[in-house]
């Protein structure tokens, strides 16, 4: 068996367990319903009386002694009326049976030990599998019955569940360290970006020092783009309904998109999603000739999408984001070059940003064809092409039949952070289908037309995202060069104020970011508060600095670094930010 077929039965008969528990405990509560979730499982109740966390340690103890005197789970059947009279006043199981029943006389009924629930299956063939310490109850939580507001508010109790007791520990164990490295917290700490209400959710504002960062993850971006030869553009945040007609987005994204309303004109607009359709317009706009390609076009417009609210989460799901988007228009001799170049720019970036990372060549279902636009033999091609690429680059990927957009097969590139956990940040995508809806065309070398194919593909993906991602990577700790403050001055009393201006001015001059710290306050605590903030250097000046004319610099993360000259200073700050050490 799969291990996440394992895991997962696991999980759903412990929410037997808990269940079981509750009942025992509060014979006159209302169970609902119990499955198995990532990490754990869940299972939600109405309670006569309400509870609250610091009720569960009595339900797990209890579970635990009741896991014991549970073996295997015993199937029967019993119709709907027979099963109504389980549950007696129980409107929730009554409705589910109601609902079950429909289709089929009977519904199936699981038992072990004395507790018996109506369920589907899924459970572990022997609940003596389970070991005592590799479960723990979670936490409580209110949640409509089927999720809907209009429903009574529940009791959701959330359990913790892995095979065994290490498992469970280490996932304590990285979520303990998530919660210390949660971007929101650290961009708080650090004044790197701000949420308000009033602006609306899903909408960051970055404050002066975040957007430094921001700013320099886009100018990275750029630098790499510049190497691969795109051209940036600037296009508009709203288009008229008929441009995304053309694209298919109107189709298929209308839900995520946002309207726009003109009082002079009775058409619709939208917010843009995406920058494809209007790149396909600026390359439409004259003539062009198979000399011409490939044509590059960047941009980093901000692109908006209409989000469930619920879903928004800090930095990680966002309404409005700009992305360090692209679209190559070439012919099909070129496609393996282009793809081939942006593969190893991806890598370049993923390398600066000492970020792990696999990709997933995602391909066409071969069993499901009309599901996808183009011929065989395009497909065929194409899905070698990106095939034969991350062979020869020795790339590490795993393919995946059946997640191909629509258009084209893809590379997607999953980024790995210091926890181990993935994300999803940009991808190279083959499109054959784009260029031929707005008819866009160049001249071969015989004089025939021909349709050029479209390549979207974005580096970082969205900086506003990628920043979430880095603060959680680096626990806060931006290198020297993405840093908002890279050096700070301290004057170990007052009276050093003068030479510590100096030396302020001197790195300012030199385009430095730097604070100098020349308050009248204890330097332990301003050595402490430039640690705090995770600043890369931190320069102490007292009178041994002054009689030396020298500086004593420290480093974040490489501590003690002595004595040196304001020359040796400058040219080693430089030298590293260059190099975005
Ligand atoms: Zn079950
Ligand atoms: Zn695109």
């Amino acid at each position: 068996m799969e291990k996440a077929e394992k895991l997962q039965n696991i999980r759903h008969s412990l929410a037997h367990l808990l269940a079981a528990s509750v009942m025992d405990l509060y014979p006159e509560t209302k169970r609902t319903i119990g499955p198995a979730i990532d990490n754990g499982f869940y299972f939600d109740f109405e309670f006569l009386q309400p509870i609250s966390d610091t009720d569960l340690a009595k339900i797990e103890k209890n579970m635990r002694k009741i896991l014991p005197t549970w073996n295997t789970f015993e199937k029967s059947e019993l119709s709907g009326e027979e099963a109504k009279k389980e549950y007696p006043g129980n409107p929730y199981k009554h409705e589910l049976i109601d609902e079950f029943t429909k289709d089929v006389a009977k519904v199936s009924f699981y038992k072990s030990g004395s507790y018996s629930d109506l369920c589907k299956g899924g459970h572990v063939e022997n609940m003596k599998e389970i070991s005592v310490d590799s479960f723990k109850l979670d936490r409580v939580a209110g949640a409509y019955w089927r999720g809907d507001e209009k429903n009574k508010m529940l009791t959701r109790i959330y359990g913790l569940a892995f095979e065994n007791k290490t498992e469970l520990e280490a996932y304590l164990e990285q979520r303990e360290e998530a919660k210390k490295r949660d971007h929101r917290k650290i961009a708080k700490e650090q004044d790197l970006l701000v949420f308000s209400d009033l602006v609306g959710t899903g909408m960051p504002m970055f404050t002066p020092k975040g957007n430094i960062v921001r700013n320099a993850i886009i100018g990275f971006s750029r630098e790499l783009n510049n190497e691969l030869g795109f051209g940036e553009v600037h296009t508009p945040n709203f288009n008229k309904a008929e441009l995304f007609k053309i694209s298919g987005h109107y189709d298929k994204y209308k839900e995520d998109m946002l309207t726009v309303q003109s009082q002079y004109s009775e058409e619709d607009f939208f917010l843009k999603p995406m920058n494809c359709p209007q790149h396909t317009q600026i390359y439409a706009s004259r003539p062009r000739s198979y000399r011409d390609l490939p044509i590059r076009y960047s941009d980093f417009a901000n692109l908006y999408r209409d989000e469930r609210p619920g879903e928004l989460s800090g930095l990680v799901r966002l309404r409005c984001f700009a992305q360090d988007d692209g679209h190559v228009f070439c012919r099909k001799d070129q496609i393996e070059e282009e793809v081939s170049n942006i593969l190893n720019a991806i890598e370049k970036a993923l390398k600066l940003y000492k970020i792990d990372y696999w990709m997933r060549l995602s391909l066409r279902d071969p069993n499901n064809k009309e599901k996808y636009l183009g011929t065989d033999e395009i497909w065929e091609n194409s899905q070698a092409i990106m095939k034969k690429l991350l062979d020869a680059k020795q790339i590490n990927y795993r393919a995946a039949e059946g997640e191909a957009a629509f258009y084209g097969p893809k590379i997607d590139i999953m980024a790995v952070d210091a926890l181990k956990r993935e994300w999803q940040i940009s991808t190279i995508q083959l499109d054959f289908n784009q260029p031929n809806r707005f008819e866009l065309e160049y001249t071969d070398s015989d004089g025939s037309k021909q349709t050029p194919v479209m390549i979207h593909r974005a580096l970082i993906g969205s900086p506003d995202r990628f920043m979430g991602i880095l603060i959680e990577h680096y626990a806060g700790a931006f290198p020297l060069w993405l840093a908002p403050v890279q050096v700070k001055i301290i004057p170990v009393r007052t009276n050093h104020n003068d030479y510590a201006k100096e030396i302020y001015e001197l790195l300012k001059a030199n385009n430095i970011r730097v604070e100098l710290d020349d308050a009248d306050a204890n330097l332990g605590s301003k050595v402490r508060d430039a640690k705090n903030n995770k600043v890369p250097y931190w320069i102490v000046l007292g009178d041994k600095e002054i009689e030396a004319a020298k500086v004593t610099l420290e480093s974040r993360d490489a501590g003690q670094l002595g004595q040196m000259s304001k020359e040796e200073l400058v040219s080693k700050l430089l030298e590293e930010i260059k190099n975005k050490k």
